[in-house]
């Protein structure tokens, strides 16, 4: 059976036609998230057509069609519950009827965060596990939670997803959610650059001479000996180690994967992050363990169309 999933994300649309857990196509094309996503659907239909055209002919009809939405997601009613910064009509779409009426086949929506545990848990580093957390470190620190091998979602669709938003320091910034002290207002992408800005170390940092400072930077000029850059680094291990700290502490998973723009620095990251819960955990060492994603790039469309042939079974 061939169903296809797409990832929608704040700067790319990630599209593939998945058999039997194999991508056999895929494309993308830019998100051009600020503007409606009204005005991109039919881009994203021709987009999988297209997609579909380069499949032998027996290939092209597929079964199932999943979405993934960098938002929460009312998974059983096929709605974008809360308005996004990006693409921000998506709440007002029917997107169901968008997909049956374009392709007449059976159609799933997910959480991003939630299509990528899927995609890994199917087919990446949680294969044969029942039990995962997935972290996602990039922009902001997004999570998902497989238990007991159910999905969690909750009675408001947010369980397990709200890794970035558990408060890590009570008095700390108040974040864009209305909570204070939230994980991503200690660490993550969108304050990197103020926080940076407003340390003591800021002016004679090598950082306080470029334009844009994102982790990328803050990581390559901690190599150099950065005293900030030190710093801010980490204190960023840090903070993302004690979300996962009570992410465990929560879920009780068996491993836990991590995926995200900061993984590129995996390699050093991995090991601090573990050495971390092997210590501050309730359980004993080695309970938990930290490992990166197989294949972060598509599990976001693996998972979506494993969703979707799950819809049509
Ligand atoms: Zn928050």
């Amino acid at each position: 059976m061939v169903t296809v999933g797409i990832d929608l994300g704040g700067t790319t649309i990630k599209m593939g036609a998945v058999r039997d857990g194999q991508l056999i196509a895929s494309s993308e094309i830019k998100a051009d998230s600020n503007k409606s996503l009204t005005a991109k659907l039919p881009e994203i239909a021709a987009g999988v057509n297209m997609l579909l055209q380069g499949l032998p002919v027996e290939e092209r009809k597929f079964e199932g069609i999943g979405l993934a939405f960098p938002s929460i997601v009312d998974s059983r009613d096929m709605k974008v519950l809360l308005q996004y910064v990006k693409f921000s009509d998506a709440d007002e779409l029917d997107l169901k009827a968008w997909a049956e009426q374009t392709w007449g086949v059976p159609f799933v929506l997910e959480n991003d965060a939630r299509a990528a545990l899927v995609g890994e848990w199917q087919y990446g580093a949680g294969r044969g596990e029942d039990n995962i957390v997935l972290c996602t470190i990039g922009t902001g620190f997004g999570s998902a939670v497989l238990m007991d091998g159910k999905v969690l979602k909750g009675a408001h669709y947010v369980a397990g997803n709200l890794g970035g938003h558990m408060v890590v320091n009570f008095k700390g910034d108040k974040c864009n959610c209305g909570g204070i002290g939230c994980l991503e207002t200690e660490a993550s992408s969108w304050v990197l650059e103020s926080k940076c800005q407003s340390h003591p170390l800021f002016n004679q940092s090598t950082l306080s001479s470029l334009e844009t400072i994102n982790y990328r930077a803050v990581f390559d000029h901690a190599d150099t000996g950065d005293r900030l850059s030190i710093e801010i680094r980490d204190h960023s291990i840090s903070v993302w180690a004690a979300g996962i700290v009570n992410l465990v502490h929560a879920f009780d998973p068996n491993v836990v994967i991590i995926g995200g723009g900061v993984m590129r620095r995996g390699q050093l990251i991995l090991p601090l992050l573990q050495a971390h819960v092997d210590q501050h955990t309730w359980p004993p060492a080695g309970t938990y363990k930290i490992m990166p994603a197989d294949d972060f790039t598509n599990a976001g469309v693996l998972g979506m169309a494993y969703l979707a042939g799950r819809a049509v079974n």
